[in-house]
């Protein structure tokens, strides 16, 4: 998805009406629930609906739906497969202003971004729908005369895909297009703190022809409806995006079953600029990897190693740039850069990082406190100086619009501070001098190093974390694949 250039697109609006979603099992709304969740506007408290809190006998009946669906969903050939996809990409792009509004007002996402997100979800399950004619298995050598080996890919059974809430919309196409389109049905968990986009992608599912009991939906909390959809013994791989510590206990309660997990955690992306770099491209790239929604991604830059020669041009780039950003409430404002943090714990959580880096010794340059604003979870976009390697700033996932610099001698010293870290998933580098990225591609231990440019992943990509970054990964062939297991077959002639 890129990025900020996109969102600054013209805006159209559209407004969705207060209420009570139902959870969507086998094909059907189910009604009425004894618990519920009201989700609200991280930028002005203003409540949006309710979402169904589901506990485990829902979460039961949703995983035996899909589970009940598996076999004749699996036994179609896969372009028809595809062709319910594209009926849901249609209805995306059908309701695309709906949805982006909702974005909006659930995670707080700057409007151009919203739709930016839901323009990039149809276009996904489109791209996993290209697959379809595309799946292949292989045929092996064999050490026998006249036999022939065939590896055939086969869909993993019955799926649960665990979504958090900063990209919430364009993670359910990240889990269910190529879980779907290789033969697995899936039961989805959207995060308790952006749900109602995902009701209203299911009232657009349930508008196709999609067989009943494919796509499943429940609403809830972690710790009761995510803790139930994974203990079940009837899912067979449960793919997880969010937390380290969340991802950690999904995968000791999935081992009880030995239930497979495809994990994709959090990020503390180095971004490492050399004093050969274009000053103000490698400037905008990172802020732009850094305001993006509220600094809330995954990948994006969350600290910076730059060479002593350029550092004081650098900050006074960047410096201007953060004194620039426009933050608001993007319900109601527009040609914002950044919208409020997600909640108060993601509040308290950036409040905490700066506090302590203050106290470590770092030095803020810009911002560094809560946004003087009536209501709302908004913090100041935040430039930090002075950083060094064993401060948290430079070692915690910040998750907030939070930037710590620190020098640096040499390109050995930034790849050797880059790599000392738990997490391992972009990475990226600023520099004219090919000998130099190439070193970098060579000795950064990431999933991802981008060159010259912000930190975003394209679909056709392949999106995974090293060291405590995740497990397995997502996008492209590789991400498809992780939804399919091998069989091999021995044909022996007479
Ligand atoms: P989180 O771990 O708090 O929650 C994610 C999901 O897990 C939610 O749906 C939540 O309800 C559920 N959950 C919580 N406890 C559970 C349990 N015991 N059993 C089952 N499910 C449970 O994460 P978050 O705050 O929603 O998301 C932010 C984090 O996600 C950040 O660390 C970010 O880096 C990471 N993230 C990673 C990627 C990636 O592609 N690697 C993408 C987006 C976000």
């Amino acid at each position: 998805m890129s990025v900020l250039s996109e969102t600054r697109a013209p805006v159209e609006v559209s407004k969705v009406g207060l209420r009570d979603y139902r959870n969507f099992i086998d094909g059907t709304f189910v009604e009425g629930s004894s618990r519920y969740i009201e989700v609200t506007n991280p930028a002005n408290g203003a409540s949006l609906g309710r979402v169904p809190e589901s506990g485990p006998d829902v979460v039961d009946a949703a995983v035996r739906a899909a589970h009940k669906a598996q076999p004749t969903w699996e036994k179609l050939p896969a372009v028809q497969r595809a062709g319910y996809l594209r009926q849901i990409s249609a209805n995306i792009r059908g309701r695309r202003l709906e949805l982006s509004d909702i974005i909006v007002r659930e995670q707080g996402k700057v409007r151009g971004l919203a739709q930016v997100e839901v323009d990039f979800t149809a276009d996904y399950i489109d791209y996993m729908a290209e697959w379809a004619r595309r799946l292949e298995g292989e045929v092996l050598t064999s050490d026998r005369p006249n036999e022939t080996m065939l590896l055939l890919r086969k869909p993993i059974g019955t799926v649960a895909g665990i979504l958090p809430w900063n990209f919430p919309f364009f993670l359910i196409a990240r889990k269910l297009a190529p879980a779907l389109v290789t033969g697995n049905t899936i039961v989805i968990k959207p995060s308790e703190e952006t749900p109602i986009n995902a009701f209203m992608f299911a009232e657009l599912v349930a508008e196709t022809d999609l067989p009943a009991g494919v796509f499943n939906l429940v609403g809830g909390r972690g710790a009761t409806t995510g803790e139930a959809l994974v203990a079940h013994t009837e899912i067979d791989l449960v793919t997880f995006t969010g937390s380290i510590a969340t991802g950690a206990h999904i995968m000791q309660t999935a081992g009880k079953n030995l239930t497979r997990v495809n994990l994709e955690l959090g990020g503390k992306a180095p971004a490492i600029v050399l004093a050969d770099a274009d000053l103000d491209l490698a400037a905008k790239a990172i802020y732009d990897s850094r305001v993006i929604n509220t600094g809330q991604v995954c990948n994006c830059a969350e600290r910076v190693y730059v060479e002593h020669r350029l550092h004081d041009a650098l900050v006074e780039k960047l410096q201007a740039l953060f004194r620039a950003t426009r933050y608001g409430d993007p319900s109601v404002e527009e040609d914002l850069h950044m919208g409020p943090l997600i909640n108060q714990a993601g509040l308290d959580k950036v409040g905490r990082a700066v506090e302590q880096a203050r106290s470590d010794g770092a030095t803020v340059v810009t911002g560094g406190k809560i946004a003087d604003r009536p209501s709302g979870f908004h913090y100041e976009p935040t430039l930090i100086v002075g950083a060094r390697a064993e401060m948290d700033i430079m070692r915690r996932e910040t998750f907030g619009p939070v930037l710590p610099i620190q020098a640096v001698g040499s390109l050995d010293e930034a790849i050797d501070l880059a790599n000392d870290s738990d997490y391992g998933l972009t990475s990226s580098i600023y520099t004219n001098n090919i000998n130099f990225a190439l070193r970098a591609c060579r000795d950064l231990k990431f999933g991802e190093t981008y060159i010259n440019r912000e930190n975003f992943e394209a679909m056709q990509g392949f999106h995974a974390g090293r060291r405590k970054s995740g497990i397995g990964g997502a996008d492209g062939k590789h991400g498809l694949y992780e939804f399919t297991e091998t069989h091999v077959i021995y044909i022996q002639a007479r």
